[in-house]
């Protein structure tokens, strides 16, 4: 069974000082694994500008260099050709200005929920007791008070990547980066994360950067899905989505959100037929 969500959104810290942060520009970046005839071109000319407070998700099949993209702007992969900045500055190493949501939790098993929460804070170099009272507010935010002390272990799927959403968050970052978040859980956990999660974000209104291959996911949480190709990884559309907020899952039977789900699969359909026919040729 999953797991009820409850937020407590009205314990929600003040959304911070990063209004007007959060502006990425990725320029003509090409990223390639290796060299000599071993190279491999994961990204091929992605160009990109998210401005702040957009919620912007980033949609390809498997191994089209989607989390590729996303590690440029983290900082953990340098561009090969072309730049990636946030607010106008090169972005080159990871910083508490981005905050990071994996697929595999990638909490510290041997912290207790409290202490991975209050790692961040801790990190940025805030006092102990400062860092207990920001991982805190904002477990009681995800809803996790009673749950502080236990174990990640202890935790279901959908409860340790609230606990990854909560210590994205308490380091305040203009942009949170989230890869496939909720690709392990369940479908209805799934629903319920995504719901929360926008719940989540039109408090902050951080910038968030998120990587999915659901066209369902992207289309439902996205001010505007960026579709890319199969490797080599190119950006092929970039589609708007006007879908009035806040969303609940009933819009998934609204008209307007089946055109543009509708959409997106026929950018990949023409983009895989494409592919099929250039393999044919030889
Ligand atoms: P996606 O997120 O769309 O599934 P990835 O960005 O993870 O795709 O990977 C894109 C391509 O780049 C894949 O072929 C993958 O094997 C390759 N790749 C990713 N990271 C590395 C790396 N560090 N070294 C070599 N190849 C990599």
């Amino acid at each position: 069974m999953p797991d009820a969500i409850e937020l407590n959104l009205n314990t929600a810290p003040p959304p911070s000082q990063t209004a007007d942060k959060g502006h990425i520009l990725a320029d003509d970046v090409s990223i390639v694994f290796g060299n000599g005839p071993g190279a491999h071109v994961a990204v091929d000319k992605a160009s990109l500008d998210v401005k702040p407070g957009e919620f912007v998700c980033i949609l390809g099949p498997s191994g089209c260099g989607k989390s590729t993209l996303l590690n440029a702007v983290a900082g953990y992969v340098n561009p090969t050709v072309g730049s990636v900045s946030l607010d106008g500055e090169p972005i080159v190493k990871p910083g508490p200005d981005r905050g990071m949501v994996f697929q595999q939790y990638s909490l510290f098993p041997w912290k207790t929920v409290r202490e991975n929460v209050a790692f961040g804070p801790r990190l940025a170099g805030h006092s102990n007791i400062e860092a207990t009272r920001t991982a805190n507010t904002f477990l009681a935010m995800v809803g996790l008070t009673a749950f502080a002390d236990r174990y990640p272990e202890e935790l279901s799927g959908g409860m340790k990547q609230r606990v990854g959403i909560a210590r994205a968050l308490g380091n305040y970052p203009s942009v949170i980066l989230m890869d496939e978040p909720f690709g392990a859980l369940d479908a209805q956990t799934r629903a319920m994360m995504q719901e929360s999660l926008l719940a989540l974000w039109s408090k902050f209104n951080n910038t968030v950067l998120f990587v999915t291959h659901d066209v369902d996911e992207a289309v439902f949480l996205a001010d505007r899905v960026v579709v890319m190709s199969a490797s080599p990884g190119r950006i092929i559309a970039d589609i708007q989505v006007d879908l009035e907020r806040p969303r609940d899952f009933e819009i998934v039977t609204d008209p307007r959100f089946v055109e543009i789900k509708k959409h997106c699969v026929e950018v990949i359909r023409a983009e895989t037929l494409k592919a099929f026919e250039q393999q044919s040729k030889g």
